[in-house]
C-alpha cells in the first residue's frame, strides 16, 4: 500500500476533515501539517461557498496548519472563475453568504440586491449555502431564472456536518428552485464537478496526487472522475455503512489520517 509521502500533490477537503464548524479536527490537521513540512504541495478545496479564504487561512494556521489563502479554493472561487472565463455575465443575484458575495465582488461582478432584482432581474443567479435565505429570496431567484438568467449552483451537497448534527446543504436550496421551475442548474461549480480544480495552478498527476475528503459523492467521486487516488476519512458526513451501497469507491478508508503511514 502507498504511503502518504508517495504523493506530491495533496488536495484536501476542509469541513469534516480539518474542521467541524470552526472547531479543529486535530488528528487530521496534524498529519496535513506534517506533510506540508515535508515539502508536499497541499491545496484545500471546499464546497463551502460562504467561507472567507483569508479568515480560514488564519484559523487553520492557528490550529497548526499554516496555509496561504491562495492555496484554498472554495466553490465561490470556482464560481467567480467560471463566470469570468466562460461567460459574458457581469451582474449577479446571489442566494448565498458573505464569502460568495465577496469573491464575486473581488472579481468585478456587480451584485444585484433584491430590490434591483425585482425591478430588472439579473444576468445570472448564483445559489450557494445561505443560512439566512428566505422564502421570498428563493422565490425571486426562481423567477429571475425562469425569465432567462443563467442558473449557477456552487454545489449540490445535500448535507453538512454542524456541531449540532447534520444540516441541509446548498443542494437542498438549489433543489427548492429546481423543483419549483423544473429546471436544472446550467452549471454546478463545486465538487464532484471539475470546475473547482480549474483555478488550481498545480498539475494533477495520476499516481502522484491524492484527494482527501469525508464525503463519497463529492470528494471521492471527484477523485474517481480524475482517476487519482482518494482517502475517505470517517470524521465527517460519510460513514462506513454508506460504503456498502456506494459506487464511489475510495482507494483508502480510515478513521483519521493519523492511522495512516506517512513515511
Ligand atoms: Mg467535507
Amino acid at each position: 500500500m502507498k504511503k502518504l509521502k508517495d504523493y506530491e500533490l495533496i488536495i484536501s477537503d476542509v469541513d469534516g476533515v480539518l474542521i467541524r464548524e470552526g472547531e479543529p479536527i486535530y488528528e487530521n490537521l496534524q498529519v496535513m501539517s506534517k506533510l506540508r513540512s515535508m515539502g508536499k504541495e497541499v491545496v484545500l478545496i471546499s464546497n463551502n461557498s460562504g467561507i472567507n479564504r483569508v479568515l480560514l487561512s488564519r484559523l487553520l494556521t492557528s490550529f497548526g496548519l499554516p496555509i496561504e489563502p491562495e492555496r484554498i479554493i472554495t466553490s465561490a472561487v470556482a464560481t467567480a472563475h467560471y463566470l469570468k472565463t466562460r461567460t459574458e455575465v457581469r451582474n449577479v443575484f446571489v442566494v448565498g453568504e458573505e464569502g460568495l458575495i465577496n469573491e464575486l465582488r473581488n472579481n468585478q461582478f456587480t451584485i444585484i440586491d433584491e430590490k434591483q432584482a425585482l425591478e430588472r432581474g439579473a444576468e445570472a443567479v448564483v445559489v450557494g449555502l445561505d443560512r439566512f435565505a428566505t422564502y421570498e429570496k428563493l422565490s425571486l431567484a426562481a423567477r429571475i431564472i425562469k425569465n432567462g438568467a443563467m442558473f449557477i449552483a456552487t454545489n449540490a451537497d445535500r448535507l453538512w456536518p454542524s456541531k449540532a448534527g447534520l444540516k441541509l446543504g446548498a443542494g437542498a436550496l438549489v433543489q427548492a428552485i429546481v423543483f419549483g421551475i423544473k429546471k436544472e442548474p446550467d452549471v454546478i461549480t463545486g465538487k464532484p464537478h471539475k470546475w473547482i480544480l480549474v483555478p488550481l495552478s498545480s498539475d494533477i498527476k495520476v499516481g502522484k496526487t491524492v484527494i482527501i475528503g469525508d464525503q463519497l459523492e463529492t470528494d471521492i467521486r471527484l477523485a474517481n472522475t480524475l482517476g487519482v487516488d482518494s482517502i475517505l476519512v470517517l470524521t465527517g458526513v460519510s460513514s462506513k455503512d454508506e460504503l456498502t451501497n456506494s459506487s464511489d469507491d475510495p482507494t483508502i478508508v480510515t478513521n483519521t489520517l493519523l492511522d495512516l503511514e506517512i513515511e
